[in-house]
């Protein structure tokens, strides 16, 4: 057996001693589904694991105070992070985000102890992150500097095939508030300015505009006030859009097409029209050596490794946003034929099928890190980092 070898049996080994450990987390975030911001549990519970085994973890502030980065004080190389979700739907954990919570921090602590068994380059650190769903949480810590000086990261998600390629859409919600002058709509309708007229003909404007967008391009909205009674002229109306592209500099094309659309309708209407934008959710751009070395990992634990196509469904990521800074990875692991976000999703991620992802996931990243220590690509990216 190759030195090489022995190392990638040992981490899935060091993954093995640490079932019990794994599937207690993951039950106990599956029981106990907490929402967006709101992962008190989970996010103590993983804590407390990582701090029981040698990490110093610090908690956001504000916002991300369920935001973990956990890691050993001394410095031995580059930084590889693993990375947990742990936020709920209404429906429970119909995303399966306990199983990436509980692979994610047994990858850390497994490859911290790899590491210093064998005298890796390299530190292991653990990365909690809040909100996944619609919170956008790795990117306010992003803005918070918890990324900061990670060389490498990487998540594995689940769903109905293993995938190392991904792709994901550039996501950003326009938010249009329109201020009109109400009146009354039979005596003198004439007085008013009708703030629902302008939004209705935003909506017109932005659909005469869709056959003429870039393909994968999404834009998705509705009125959210539009008027509080019928003989009363609305004097104000709000619509919010979602706009979404697989280009990132496309996407700020869109976003302008929706605004100017709402500023002309505004101006026909004569009323005032005021935006503002959400988070801004960027592509997915996996890192191709990190795809080449988790293929490889997925393959050796017995997966089928699928091809991501564009015929699969697509939604948008704060992963995105972490793998346009540095070298990333959000790969998939098939947990059962469903889509996400369904009951039947959920049930599979706190069962059997969940006990048994929950392992390969842990195994799948500890391997692709070790197999990146093995092959020097640790010490070629600290003597160049990118
Ligand atoms: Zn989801
Ligand atoms: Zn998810």
């Amino acid at each position: 057996m190759t030195e090489r070898e022995r190392l990638l049996e040992t981490a899935a080994g060091m993954v093995d001693s640490m079932e019990s450990d794994i599937l207690r987390i993951s039950h106990a975030i599956h029981a106990d589904p907490e929402p967006a911001f709101k992962e008190f549990h989970a996010a103590q519970l993983l804590e407390d694991f990582v701090a029981r085994n040698g990490f110093s973890a610090v908690r956001g502030k504000g916002e991300l105070q369920t935001a973990i980065r956990a890691q050993r004080t001394q410095n031995r190389g580059p930084s590889i992070a693993f990375i947990s979700e742990y936020d709920a739907l209404p429906n429970g954990h119909a995303c399966g985000h306990n199983l990436i919570a509980a692979s994610g921090v047994a990858a850390a602590v497994a490859f911290d102890r790899l590491a210093l068994k064998f005298g890796l380059p390299a530190n292991a650190v653990f990365l909690g992150t809040p909100a996944e769903e619609g919170g956008g949480g790795k990117i306010k810590m992003l803005e918070a500097g918890m990324f900061d000086g990670i060389d490498y990261a990487m998540m594995i998600h689940p769903a109905d095939r293993t995938m190392v390629e991904d792709w994901s859409l550039a996501g950003q919600r326009v938010f249009l508030r329109y201020y009109g002058r109400p009146a009354h709509c039979a005596a003198s309708p004439w007085l008013g300015a009708n703030a629902l007229e302008a939004a209705v003909q935003t909506i017109n404007l932005v659909n005469a505009w869709r056959c003429q967008f870039r393909d994968y391009s999404r834009v998705h909205g509705i009125i959210v006030r539009g008027g509080e009674a019928t003989n009363v002229i609305p004097e104000y109306a709000e619509v919010h859009f979602n706009v979404r592209s697989d280009q990132k500099d496309y996407h700020g094309e869109l976003i302008r097409i929706v605004i100017n659309c709402a500023q002309c309708a505004a101006q026909a209407m004569g009323v005032r029209v005021e935006y503002s934008l959400g988070l801004a959710y960027d592509p997915v751009a996996n890192d191709k050596t990190l795809e080449r070395y988790m293929a490889q990992s997925f393959e050796a634990l017995g997966e089928t490794v699928m091809p991501r196509m564009r015929t699969h469904g697509i939604g948008s990521t704060d992963m995105g946003n972490v793998s346009q800074k540095l070298p990333a990875i959000h790969g998939h692991l098939k947990l059962v034929e469903a889509s996400t976000h369904t009951d039947e999703f959920c049930a599979a991620a706190g069962g059997e099928p969940g006990d048994r992802y929950a392992m390969i996931a842990a195994k799948a990243m500890v391997m692709t890190a070790a197999g990146l220590a093995a092959d020097g690509c640790l010490a070629a990216r600290q003597e160049n980092p990118g």
